[in-house]
């Protein structure tokens, strides 16, 4: 049985993500059976196949959640995987100024008190 080949996305997909120090390539595979994939070996990637824009953006985000459980000794089940995927991104899209004080503080030494 041969499949219809997908047609390549319109939009111009985030060509990779940073997660610590590791920065991992973000690759379109038209063969992928899944719609997205994130493997450790023998490169680490993430892999998705052509779909639209909105579900392409949240494959990365899932993919990129398992590659958090991979990289940092955190194995993360699909199940949540998905739990974590809707669940941090609510929590990002409902705390904005949250977000903004973090990224602002991250990485700061604190002063020493005298
Ligand atoms: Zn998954």
């Amino acid at each position: 049985m041969s499949r219809e080949p997908k047609p390549l996305p319109k939009f111009k997909l985030i060509p990779k993500v940073k997660i610590g120090a590791v920065e991992l390539p973000v690759y379109l595979d038209k063969d992928l059976d899944d719609h997205g994939n994130y493997a450790s070996h023998p490169g680490q990637a993430i892999w998705i196949c052509p779909q639209e824009e909105s579900s392409a953006v949240r494959t990365v985000w899932h993919e990129a959640l398992h590659a958090i459980g991979d990289l940092y000794g955190l194995p993360l089940s699909e199940e949540r995987t998905r739990v974590l995927e809707n669940v941090l991104l609510q929590f990002l899209m409902d705390n904005p100024k949250l977000l903004e004080q973090l990224k602002k503080h991250h990485g700061k030494k604190k002063k020493p008190t005298r």
